[in-house]
């Protein structure tokens, strides 16, 4: 390695250097004073009154005073200290598990004390483990202490001194003008800030641990309404940007389309399109998610918006998260709109250079007017001439930057300023209406809440893993009828290889015990061509039994297909059950859906499993699936490492959500300098997160 000395630096020295104290409040993200004010208790000890050991109670916290009567090491299991307090009600076991001689010296018989810490229900009856050990009849403490969420090596005592000084220095001024406050009955917030830190004994211990005393309603309030302030932001912004008004929107491909359909629109669908078509025609950029339960028809939707935008003069992008749902779009589309003259492309990781050329070129050139795809639609070399509507299906599977690498496409310079595309999301999963609320905020929300006529809900069995012989005659009575069947190979998390082993296995045994009937084979390893025609032939029907990986997931559409065999299905989750089940019953025949489980089951599979049998309705499974899982969880936002609420818990604090929607928008029209401060507060640069 060349390195004169003039370019030289010296590397850093990897020794480690034990943290700081400000490293360890870093760690819980506590830097400025507005952090420490915020970091709320988690729970409270009462030391501020002496109880009698009669009112001791296994589970609960205890502070009593006595006298040590009796006080003993044992040896086995090992070295302990025990001893007995009592006072005039009755008698209390203290034991301690290590000890240093100093605590010995403190509970030496005839020594009165105050003893505290949480009753538990031993082998011996009641007892104190650990108990912290004070001086009889010193002073009580006049307010609840509190104990805070911390991190290793660092003391609560260490905490609570450092958010006693933020409060002391740190602006405590009330975010909301008085009138606000007054008219929503909110407690002030330096009120409610000293109070939570530092709450009178007299305060209601439920209504501090439910989070529902007076003080901890103004702290969420304030949360949610930063969020909701931020929110409103991001879309003021949005509406201030410009796109290109798709006006076209009864062109002659939008009526070839229509009138080329087999099959009646359902209500719902023309409801959305209509709403859809509206967004498009306005001259600043629509950001419209569009959902519907799965088979509800959301790919034509798609169509018809798409047409609008071509016959209008302008590109269409549609981006799916899989190599075969995007491929299925693809036919789809072609069958649509070849026949009307409008040329669709393709673009996957799976195409050589020398196949993308031809379609690069259209785009740049103006000569391709849709494009079908996955991610490598936003490869650089993809230019478009003008890009005005893009699709993505399957929404939430793309991360955020993926999203504004595609829109970005097709931001283009115009006379009149910088144009942005209009943008369609769409989802299966349909986002309970609080979610939405205080995470989607910026999004308009069409949802199709009809299925197609003439389906019949899904029939869900719950079978044990033990009668496979069952289903394997069921299955063959159904092929027997000209049906055909998926058979889904368990999520192995382990191992990718193992994954594939199990299905190669599934179909050697399907193939054993269904003589005369082709079983195919379908999974994530087999190249891009390979799963295309495995899927042809499925459609097709050449293949009755299809052996599948979770690849079928999403967006696979075979209307023939009316049994589904979910295997080791205590293994998947509740919106992945929900998605593959939404592959069958898309034809007029009645279709059923095998749960194979293996037990013992966990508790929350078990719920899992309950809520698939109970329910086709994906609104409530994605219901239940947020109570299983939590809002950062079901938004796919974890892995950002944000939390998306501290405080506010959107299902209990549903109401609070509203006022707050209400309050930001009260606050942005009367009371701008007021919406600033609350997001300065309470956001600190955070902003951008909430605007996906
Ligand atoms: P999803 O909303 O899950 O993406 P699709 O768009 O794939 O659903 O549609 C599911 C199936 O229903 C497809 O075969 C589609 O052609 C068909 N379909 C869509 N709309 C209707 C309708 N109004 N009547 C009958 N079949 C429809
Ligand atoms: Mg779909």
């Amino acid at each position: 390695m060349a390195s004169t000395s003039a370019s030289f630096t010296p590397a850093k020295t990897a020794k480690k250097r034990a943290p700081t104290q400000a490293d360890r409040f870093k760690r819980l993200g506590l830097m400025s004073d507005d952090d420490f004010i915020v970091h709320l208790p988690l729970r409270y000890e009462d030391e501020t009154q002496v109880n009698t050991i009669s009112q001791a109670r296994p589970g609960e916290f205890i502070q009593i005073e006595g006298e040590i009567v009796q006080q003993e090491q044992s040896a086995r299991p090992r070295r302990q200290l025990h001893a007995t307090i009592a006072d005039e009600t009755g008698q209390l076991r203290l034991r301690w598990l290590h000890f240093y001689p100093n605590q010995q010296k403190q509970v030496e018989v005839g020594k009165r004390v105050r003893v505290r810490g949480e009753v538990r229900g031993g082998f011996h009856g009641l007892e104190l483990i650990h108990p912290k050990v004070t001086q009889a009849d010193a002073a009580l403490a006049d307010a609840l202490t509190p104990v805070y969420p911390t991190t290793d090596g660092l003391r609560q005592s260490a905490i609570r001194s450092a958010i006693h000084q933020a409060i002391e220095r740190a602006d405590l001024r009330d975010t909301l003008p008085p009138e606000i406050v007054q008219r929503l009955e909110l407690h002030p917030f330096a009120e409610s800030i000293r109070l939570l830190h530092s709450p009178p004994s007299q305060t209601s211990y439920q209504t501090l641990i439910e989070r529902e005393h007076p003080a901890w309603v103004r702290i969420k309030f304030d949360e949610l309404l930063a969020q909701q302030l931020s929110l409103a932001a991001a879309r003021a912004a949005r509406l201030a940007q410009q796109a290109y008004p798709l006006a076209n929107s009864d062109g002659s491909v939008r009526q070839g389309l229509q009138s080329s359909l087999r099959f009646e629109l359902t209500g719902a669908q023309q409801r959305v399109i209509a709403e859809i078509a509206h967004d498009l025609r306005r001259a600043f950029p629509m950001h419209r998610l569009l959902q519907g339960d799965v088979g509800s028809g959301k790919t034509v939707v798609a169509a018809f918006a798409a047409a609008q935008a071509i016959d209008s003069g302008l590109q269409v992008a549609m981006m799916a998260p899989t190599e075969l749902l995007a491929e299925q779009h693809y036919q789809k589309m072609t069958a649509w709109f070849e026949p009307l003259g409008v040329r669709v492309g393709w673009l996957s990781g799976s195409k050589t250079a020398k196949q993308r050329l031809p379609v690069l070129t259209g785009l740049k050139e103006g000569t391709l007017p849709l494009l079908v795809g996955t991610q490598a639609l936003i490869q650089d070399s993809v230019e478009f001439k003008h890009l005005g509507l893009i699709i993505l299906d399957e929404q939430h599977r793309f991360g955020v930057g993926q999203r504004l690498s595609l829109s970005r496409k097709g931001e283009a310079a115009s006379p009149v300023g910088l144009m942005v595309p209009h943008q369609l999301n769409m989802s299966a999963t349909p986002i309970p209406r609080t979610l939405a609320m205080s995470f989607l905020a910026d999004l308009d929300v069409s949802v199709i809440d009809e299925l197609p006529e003439g389906r019949t809900p899904v029939i869900t069995k719950l079978v044990a893993d033990g009668r496979r012989d069952e289903i394997i005659a069921h299955i063959y009575a159904q092929v027997n009828q000209g049906q055909q069947v998926y058979w889904v190979c368990p999520l192995v998390e382990e191992s990718e290889t193992l994954q594939l082993q199990t299905a190669v296995d599934t179909q050697l045994y399907l193939n054993d015990h269904l003589p005369g009937i082709t079983v195919g084979l379908l999974h994530g390893k087999l190249s891009a061509a390979e799963k295309a025609s495995v899927m042809e032939a499925f459609r097709q029907g050449t293949i009755s039994v299809l052996v599948a990986t979770t690849v079928i997931e999403v967006g696979v559409d075979v209307p023939n297909a009316t049994l589904m065999v979910i295997e080791h299905a205590e293994r998947f989750g509740l919106a992945q059950l929900h998605q593959l089940r939404g592959r069958v019953g898309r034809g007029a025949d009645q279709a059923v859906c095998v749960l194979l489980y293996q037990g013992p089951l966990s508790a929350i599979a078990r719920e899992r499993l309950r809520a698939m049998y109970e329910t086709t309705d994906g609104f409530e499974i994605s219901r239940r699936d947020l109570g299983l899982r939590g809002p950062g969880e079901f938004l796919g936002l974890r892995q950002s490492g944000q939390e998306l609420l501290r405080f506010a818990d959107i299902e209990t604090d549903e109401a609070l959500v509203e006022q707050a929607r209400n309050c930001a928008m009260l606050l942005r029209e009367q009371y701008p300098e007021h919406a600033i401060a609350h997001v300065r507060r309470w956001l600190k640069g955070r902003e951008d997160f909430l605007r996906t």
